[in-house]
């Protein structure tokens, strides 16, 4: 028999999502962005319930070629652009709309003299400070790449770093129009955090990525605050019990001990497997359906769990980690982190399932 743990992901939440999508930004075209291997749950296997998207947007080239292989002909957006004369190459071949945050870039995409029109979007900076231009600097980039014939049409973007926030875009977003007034192009400017809370961002192309994925892009909101489907589901089984005698402790470095006659689960799934290992004892694990708590550090292939209050569970009991039951965002909380991280983080050793014909 193969270890229990199984991650399931269900296309017909992403189908959801991105309807969520559709209704939130009704008058924008989506960028459904399946960087990170679909942020963990496999390009393949979303692909057909984003397949009504209007691009998609990644970082990789073998990415981008996997979403052509899936049958996309439409736009793909490369995030961070490309990053030297092969990359270039593969660009122009898969028909990638790169994005330009350097002048490097210009200078690398106009000596290829393309055969065909590319379409570019270039990036602002406005206070994230990672890509992207500043100080009028992004205008310069425009007008020059309009001013070349091999270039098709020029999009402005930008990124905010606070869109989770209730007032977080308010700066950024001022900024934004400064920097591109009066400069045509398609704009972009909202990931899922401004997709959900803030209508103003919306412009003509959205960005989401969690919350496709049913995640939260907010810390104090699950995924199905916002109407979202969680759309991987991480399970596995106890595969033994141990029954502990006040006093003695569990796993590595003992850093749980009991304080009462204790029964401990074993859950086949560890760090390896991408389960965070710095997971606080009390973390929410779900044990035939009922909530537990984590007790003990979380070693490389098992983790365990008080199962105390929950008589009825032994060998063979379902064990869910995170997904329909118990949210991603509510692990991650607990975790100090975010889903993002912990769907990112499911290891290739995990099996996968995907549910066909929908939930
Ligand atoms: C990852 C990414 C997104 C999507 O962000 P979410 O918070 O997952 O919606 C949007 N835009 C850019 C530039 C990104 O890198």
């Amino acid at each position: 028999m193969p270890r229990p743990i199984l991650a399931t992901v269900d296309p017909a939440a992403v189908a959801h999502n991105l309807a969520r999508v559709r209704q939130c930004a009704p008058q924008s075209r989506a960028w459904a962005v399946v960087k990170a291997d679909a942020y963990g749950h496999g390009i393949e296997a979303v692909y057909p319930a984003l397949a009504t998207a209007d691009g998609f947007a990644l970082l990789e080239i073998a990415e981008a070629a996997r979403v052509r292989a899936c049958g996309w002909t439409g736009p793909i957006l490369l995030l961070e652009g490309f990053f030297d004369a092969a990359d270039l190459a593969a660009v122009l071949e898969l028909k990638l709309t790169p994005v330009i945050h350097d002048d490097a870039q210009i200078d690398f995409l106009l000596g290829a003299r393309p055969a065909a029109p590319v379409d570019v979007f270039v990036k602002f900076n406005t206070g994230m400070n990672r890509l992207g231009y500043a100080d009028g600097r992004g205008r310069k980039a425009v007008e020059r790449l309009r001013a070349a014939g091999s270039i098709g049409t020029v999009g402005l973007m930008m990124h905010f770093p606070e869109a989770d926030l209730p007032d977080g875009v308010v700066g950024p977003l001022a900024r934004f129009e400064r920097e591109t007034a009066g400069l045509p192009g398609p704009r972009s400017l909202a990931n899922s955090a401004s997709v959900l809370l803030h209508p103003a961002t919306h412009a003509d192309w959205v960005r989401p990525g969690i919350l496709l994925y049913g995640g939260s892009p907010t810390g104090d909101r699950d995924g199905p605050a916002f109407d979202l489907r969680p759309a991987m589901e991480l399970t596995s089984e106890l595969i033994a019990v141990q029954q502990l005698a006040p006093g003695e402790a569990v796993g590595y470095g003992q850093r749980f001990v009991a304080q009462r006659p204790t029964r401990i689960g074993i859950v086949a799934c560890g760090y390896a497997d991408g389960y965070p290992r710095h997971a606080p004892d009390g973390t929410p694990v779900l044990i035939g359906g009922e909530r537990c708590a984590l007790a003990g550090r979380v070693s490389m292939d098992m983790l365990t769990v008080d199962i105390t209050d929950v008589p009825q569970a032994g060998i063979g009991s379902r064990v869910e980690l995170f997904g329909r039951a118990l949210p991603v965002d509510e692990v991650a909380r607990h975790c100090g982190t975010i889903g993002y991280e912990l769907m990112c983080a499911v290891a290739p050793r995990v099996a996968r399932r995907v549910i066909a014909g929908g939930s």
